[in-house]
């Protein structure tokens, strides 16, 4: 049962020394029962306290994670449902199914393809981190789980009706957590007893709601902590309405027997291989914990993993670079200097075209808190006297043998004003989009 603000409150120091980042204890009670802080942003609840506080500090929706090492999946610990509300936390884990309509020679070629599959996007390495393996043959499931696991150290969804081939497959491989799939209302107590002698997650189907929490129910009555839930919703439709309702039980009602991240099978709701993308795409933006696809192609598996990476950003906290100077393509003293903001997608975006040029450049690069150039403009942070100022201590004045800077088109307004604010630099106005840059370079 969840502990209301007050509760909390009587369980804390009372000292309201802000260092949980709250100006008092109070109001860290209430934000922690609306399961938007965390416990442990208070260095000093006590012992007894935290381990009555247990319960409410836990998320609605529980953390599972599949997989090890760099290619461990963690999903849950979700606790909101806008974005905007605080962010979103992990990113769904895309899966790459292989059934028994998939044969050997296939199967080697999709752990090849798995194992070269990765893109690099605004600094960070995307990649499809797990497999879904399914036979109804236990001792080719076993084969397939070991090999994928091996081969590709990628997390495994072990998928069978099978208990016990569950648990053979599973136990070469479970200090690398596989997901077992799936307890029904048939196999429960085998399915989440190997589960548990093994240490791996598991997951839990039925084709109602109230089916699945039932289930839910018997996991945290027996404590399981590490279960995934799948309401094996038949159509886009039905799967939206289950996947919110589960969200929102589980947050806003502080519903335990489904505070645990889903598992979703687009690639079983259509034999369309668009609508198949599109459906993914529904459940990445909601509310999927896995996502499961039947295909490598690179064209179906990036702009999932790029909506992931869009919808999982913290809104309060853009990614960005650090301030400073940019050498790309090994420019010398006599070549241009452009600036931009530390907005990281402005910087891939700008950096990749003037790479593309193969144009050696200086860029120089400000911090504007992650913002892009019109939107950091507008706040005031992207301006005459704040870019001179930044232009002065950057020390480029040191690697060029010039005094030109070549500014975004967007603030082509600032022009005038930079150019006495820096006082002997001749201000250009480039273009406006990144795309347009490599012409721009080679016209200079
Ligand atoms: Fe209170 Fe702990 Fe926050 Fe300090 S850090 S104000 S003791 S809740």
């Amino acid at each position: 049962m969840a502990l209301s603000g007050l509760q909390i409150f009587k369980l804390l120091p009372k000292t309201n020394c802000k260092d949980c980042g709250f100006p008092t204890c109070m109001a860290f009670a209430m934000q922690l029962a609306s399961g938007k802080a965390e416990l442990s942003q208070c260095p000093h609840v006590s012992a007894e306290a935290a381990a009555e506080l247990g319960e409410a500090a836990a998320p609605p929706v529980r953390k599972v994670t599949i997989g090890a090492g760099e290619m461990a999946v963690v999903v849950g610990e979700e606790t909101v449902l806008y974005r905007h509300e605080k962010r979103f936390e992990h990113p769904p884990g895309i899966a790459i199914l292989v059934d028994d309509s998939v044969d050997d020679a296939a199967f080697q070629q999709a752990l090849e393809t798995f194992k070269g599959q990765q893109f690099e996007r605004v600094g960070q390495m995307l990649r499809a981190k797990l497999f879904a393996i399914e036979s109804a043959d236990a001792a080719k499931l076993a084969a397939r789980v070991k090999k994928a696991s091996d081969e590709t150290g990628a997390g495994i969804v072990i998928m069978s009706e099978d208990a016990a081939a569950l648990k053979a497959a599973a136990e070469p491989i479970k200090d690398k957590k596989p997901l077992l799939y799936a307890a029904t209302s048939a196999n429960f107590d085998a399915v989440a007893g190997a589960a548990k002698e093994l240490g791996v997650p598991f997951a839990i189907k039925a084709a109602t709601l109230d089916e699945l929490a039932e289930l839910g129910e018997k996991c945290v009555a027996a404590d399981y902590k590490e279960v995934v839930l799948d309401p094996m919703s038949a159509n886009l439709q039905d799967a939206l309405r289950d996947q919110t309702y589960i969200r929102r039980a589980a947050i806003k009602k502080k519903f335990r027997a489904v505070g645990f991240p889903t598992i979703a099978f687009p690639c079983r709701m259509t034999t369309d291989p668009l609508l198949k993308s599109v459906f993914a795409g529904v459940f990445v933006a909601k509310y999927a914990g896995i996502v499961v696809i039947d295909t490598l192609d690179p064209a179906q598996v990036l702009p999932l993993l790029i909506l992931g990476q869009n919808i999982y950003t913290d809104p309060q906290r853009p990614m960005q670079m650090d301030q400073g100077i940019y050498p790309l393509n090994d420019p010398t003293a006599d070549s241009p200097l452009l600036i931009t903001t530390n907005f990281s997608l402005t910087y891939f975006t700008v950096a990749g075209e003037i790479e593309a040029s193969k144009v050696p450049t200086w860029l120089l690069v400000m911090d504007t808190e992650g913002q892009s150039v019109l939107t950091s403009w507008a706040a005031g942070k992207f301006v005459a006297d704040a870019i001179a100022a930044f232009v002065k201590k950057s020390g480029i004045e040191e690697k060029v043998s010039h005094r030109k800077i070549v500014i975004p088109g967007y603030v082509a307004q600032i022009s005038g004003e930079l150019e006495e604010e820096l006082g002997g630099w001749e201000v250009v106005v480039g273009v406006r989009e990144a795309a347009d840059v490599p012409r721009y370079l080679r016209s200079l």
